[in-house]
């Protein structure tokens, strides 16, 4: 499998790292704009290459990419002082309007990966610039935010996170929804599980661990300037389940056609994800407030969408 990463900064020489590290493929080309950052970031995971896998890692250009198999896009532009959020999105647009341009037409086999933010709308872009199927243009959506999610609930049962099935649906950010009403450890929902373990899940544990989901980005931010590794093994996690055809259930953005009573919107929810790339959704139980707030995250994404000038 050839994988192109396009911003060969934090997040994507973290994913480039990890794809490295754990052989999930054969070949990653690096492309930047800043081509000596790509070329320098290629060769640094290259020398951790004869520890761990066969992979050959190589900076180049955007023709090196036209038989890729996953393209992840981790390119963007940071705020600047006093820019609106509209602003910044629609610069980063811009940004992705040039780099798929570059690209050329993509071969209908191409799977593009979305990393950079605001991920959701960047998704909704990419959907709409490439001419891919929605199933092909996937975003990392709150595949962070599950990890988050089951890393803090394992923490507090005192059990791997491997074990709790618990998922973040909707935005990744603000308006995003911690699907309790649904969550598993083993086979037992999360009330029944915690009851037999005799750990105490009140509405202050959930609050304390909504907020250190939420919280999550701002707190690392405030102690390195940005978060990448999380990000970068759910990357990686993703072209895992592509490269080994897996159909493995993953948090992860996508177009959606109807969600909520809301269409044509990318958000996460649990999908199947495969060689194809996102197979079906797996819409999980939800209880009435849940739903509310799904909506209301849908609808928050779809209006900012709709703001943008493309
Ligand atoms: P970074 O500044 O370290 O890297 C961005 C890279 O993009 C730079 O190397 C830059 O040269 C390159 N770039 C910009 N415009 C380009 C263009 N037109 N063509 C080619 N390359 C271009 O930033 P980062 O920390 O790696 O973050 C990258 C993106 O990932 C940001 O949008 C960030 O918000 C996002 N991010 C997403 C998640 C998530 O969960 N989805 C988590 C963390 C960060």
């Amino acid at each position: 499998m050839k994988i192109g990463i396009i911003g060969a900064g934090m997040v994507g020489s973290a994913a480039g790292y990890a794809i490295a590290l754990k052989s999930t493929a054969s070949d990653i080309v690096f492309v930047d704009q800043n081509a000596d950052l790509a070329r320098a970031q290629a060769q640094d995971i290259a020398h951790a290459v004869p520890f761990s896998s066969a992979a050959r890692v190589t900076a180049g250009g955007y023709s090196d990419l036209s038989d890729a198999d996953v393209i992840i896009l981790a390119a963007g532009v940071s705020q600047k002082p006093g820019e609106s959020r509209l602003d910044l999105l629609s610069r980063n647009a811009a940004v992705f309007r040039s780099i798929l341009s570059d690209l050329g037409p993509l071969g209908p086999d191409t799977i593009l990966l979305i990393a950079s933010n605001p991920v959701d709308i960047m998704t909704q872009i990419a959907t709409d610039l490439s001419g891919l199927p929605a199933s092909r243009v996937i975003g990392s959506g709150t595949i962070l935010d599950t990890a988050r999610f089951r890393h803090l609930l394992g923490l507090h049962l005192g059990i791997a996170a491997h074990s709790v099935h618990a998922y973040v649906l909707g935005e990744h950010g603000d308006s995003e929804v911690l699907a309790w009403s649904s969550a598993r450890v083993g086979a037992l929902p999360l009330a029944d599980f915690a009851a037999q373990r005799r750990v105490p899940i009140t509405d202050d544990i959930k609050r304390q661990i909504d907020t250190g989901v939420r919280g999550a980005a701002n707190t690392i931010i405030n102690g390195k300037g940005a978060t990448w590794y999380g990000i970068g093994a759910g990357l990686e996690r993703i072209v895992r389940a592509i490269a080994s055809d897996e159909q493995a259930v993953i948090s992860m953005s996508c177009v959606t056609s109807h969600i909520e009573g809301i269409d044509t919107v990318a958000l996460s929810i649990p999908r199947v994800v495969g060689a194809g790339g996102v197979g079906a959704d797996v819409f999980p139980e939800l209880s009435p407030k849940e739903h509310k707030d799904l909506a209301a995250s849908a609808r928050s994404l779809k209006d900012t969408f709709e703001a943008l000038t493309l």
